[in-house]
């Protein structure tokens, strides 16, 4: 689902994350594996301020696992602490509630030395649409609790989800917008589908892309689609339309004429690169 962010919209965002800040100990951010920095909301330092946190990078099944390593030492550097996990099949979710632990170790230290007895750690998933919040919710919950694409605005019963013996999480995320101001960023949500087609034109969707991965994954793409000829000159905009030719050719979108169709092409493009056809690929990486 697409939600329309107009300022409005996102000054509510903001302040009902910043009204669940006060019920929780922790923040899980999360964030899309194959994309770090462009799937998370521009103002998520001002808007968390001291609050501990988390990163947790989703979807790594199709992120390559490569570049979430180093993507976890650029977090660390930061000193922030960044895992992978795929909520969908579960790996990693494990660390969730224990990571929780290390993150409050000084004051629930503190409060054993008092002679008090912890109460559970209270936390927060807050992230971009799509990024699988919902998901993890279900995942941790080890049920079904929230509906995916819940929508900003919406408010209902908050409840807490016990997550083992030590954990407890609110039902329902915080949802923040992405940063539209880059158009780069906007062409690496689409290219996931995280930003619906109508929005970017598929056709310059399916170019960013064709023109990354051509870069960073050639082997993958000559693979897959057949390709021969490889861009010299990645800047050169009729190289890469040559390479999205020769995927229509082997796809066969050709239209009356002989003509490739460039736009059913860029459609099975990315529709095979987002059920992960080519294998596991970053549209980001740090250095
Ligand atoms: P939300 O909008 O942040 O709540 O996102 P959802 O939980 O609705 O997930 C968005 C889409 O991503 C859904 O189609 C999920 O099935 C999918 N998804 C969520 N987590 C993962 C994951 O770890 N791996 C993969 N491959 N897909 C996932």
């Amino acid at each position: 689902m697409t939600i329309q962010w107009f300022p409005g919209h996102m000054t509510k965002a903001r302040r009902q994350i910043q009204e669940k800040l006060k019920l929780i100990d922790v923040v899980i951010e999360l964030i899309d594996a194959r994309l770090p920095l462009s799937s998370r909301n521009p103002m998520i330092d001002e808007i968390l301020q001291e609050k501990p946190r988390m990163i947790v990078m989703n979807k790594a099944d199709l992120a390559d696992p490569e570049v979430t390593k180093q993507w976890v030492e650029y977090f660390k550097k930061e000193g922030v602490t960044a895992f992978p996990i795929d909520a969908y099949s579960g790996y990693g979710v494990k660390d969730i509630p224990n990571q929780a632990k290390l993150l409050l170790k000084e004051k629930i230290d503190r409060q054993i030395a008092k002679g008090m007895n912890p109460r559970a750690i209270r936390a927060l998933i807050v992230g971009i649409p799509n990024v699988g919040k919902s998901t993890l919710i279900n995942r941790l919950a080890g049920r079904n609790i929230a509906a995916t694409g819940d929508r900003p605005g919406v408010t209902k019963g908050q409840q807490w989800i016990k997550v083992g013996s030590e954990m407890e999480l609110l039902d329902t995320p915080g949802i923040l917008w992405p940063k539209f101001e880059d158009q780069n960023v906007g062409y690496r949500l689409a290219v996931t589908g995280a930003i619906k087609e109508e929005i970017l034109n598929v056709e310059d969707v399916a170019f960013f892309a064709v023109k990354y991965l051509s870069q960073y994954y050639w082997p993958q793409m000559a693979e897959r689609f057949d390709l021969q000829k490889r861009p010299q000159d990645f800047e050169n905009p009729d190289e890469i339309v040559e390479v999205m030719e020769a995927i229509g050719r082997k796809r066969g979108c050709i239209m009356s004429g002989g003509r490739i169709d460039l736009e059913k092409a860029s459609l099975i493009f990315l529709r095979e690169l987002r059920a992960g056809k080519l294998g596991r690929i970053s549209i980001e990486a740090p250095y």
